[in-house]
């Protein structure tokens, strides 16, 4: 394989290889954002182009010269579709989890037009050149769409019409965090995958890109909590990154309360016993939890971040006494 950087990825290559032996039109891959996704798009791209996939596992080879074509993102048969925010990040080698971070990283400059965060109509109707030429190589062209959730109405309706028309040589490879915002019309045209993935890979995950753990954990290992102060600590954390943080968080001194084996923080297990001992009650416990969780809705925009931090700590707090 290309690319192999997740320990996962081996099980999800095995998922794939039923549906892609009946080499759907349009293959549609679901999951949490920020696992991988767009990786195993790629990969499976690069399988399907390769001069000569490996025997055991059908992967792509690495090194003909279609895979170095992949490789360096100029394979003439494949074409990569997203926002052009996205696409300026870097290249736009990972799933962009965030918005606000392709928003901020898309932000070039006073007086210069801010890069759309949806895939445009015009990004499709590009593709239609694409589809009709013939193809360079062994006759297969891809496109790959990430995320299929940011298709702004007419873009959709544009694909639409291309998935209501497959063309044998053509396969369309859609990425999304979750099925919300993609029509139906398009669901039904695509073959679905739901990738797996385990809860503690997961927060292993988000751990990795979390700014707010390098400080939130030991805040909340060293005790005890202190609305105001971890308030000024967060400054300019992620508000919805933080706020996760904790409901993973009180997630597990739930379970450790309950004596289930925690989910996210395996390796901070005795400072969530010590947090589940302090619990007064576990329903109090779990109204804070699902007050915590209506604070979800301001998250992404708090209008006063400093505030938004330190209501979320403070009822943290209360969830405890
Ligand atoms: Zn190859």
């Amino acid at each position: 394989m290309i690319n192999n950087d997740f320990s996962y990825f081996e099980g999800w290559w095995r998922l794939v290889q039923p549906t892609l032996a009946r080499r759907p039109s349009a293959l549609m891959l679901v999951g949490p954002a920020g696992i991988g996704k767009t990786r195993l798009g790629r990969e499976i791209a690069a399988a399907l182009l390769c001069e000569s996939p490996l025997a055991e596992d059908r992967s792509a080879c690495g090194a003909c010269r279609s895979c170095q074509w992949m490789r360096s993102a100029q394979h003439p048969d494949f074409r990569w579709v997203q926002p052009d925010a996205m696409a300026a990040e870097e290249g736009g080698v990972h799933d962009v989890a965030d918005g606000s971070e392709a928003a901020e990283a898309a932000d070039v400059g006073p007086g210069e037009k801010k890069k759309s965060q949806e895939i445009r109509i015009e990004q499709i109707r590009a593709l239609a050149g694409f589809a009709n030429i013939g193809a360079h190589r062994a006759g297969l062209r891809l496109v790959l769409i990430n995320p299929a959730n940011r298709l702004n109405y007419a873009a959709a309706n544009a694909l639409l019409k291309t998935l209501e028309e497959p063309s044998e040589n053509l396969m369309f490879i859609l990425v999304a965090d979750g099925l919300r915002g993609i029509p139906p019309t398009i669901l039904s045209r695509c073959r679905r995958l739901s990738l797996p993935i385990a809860d503690s890979e997961l927060s292993r995950l988000h751990l990795a890109k979390s700014a707010s753990a390098e400080w939130l954990l030991p805040a909340l290992s060293a005790g005890p909590i202190d609305p105001l102060r971890w308030a000024d600590h967060a400054g300019k954390s992620p508000p919805a990154d933080v706020l996760e943080l904790l409901q993973r968080w009180m997630n597990d001194v739930a379970r450790v309360r309950l004596g289930i084996a925690p989910r996210h923080f395996a390796e901070l297990q005795t400072v969530l016993l010590a947090h589940a001992q302090q619990l007064r009650s576990i329903q109090r416990f779990g109204l804070a939890m699902a007050d915590l969780q209506r604070q979800r809705a301001v998250a992404d925009h708090p209008l006063n971040p400093r505030l938004f931090f330190e209501t979320i700590f403070d009822r943290f707090q209360r969830a405890y006494l």
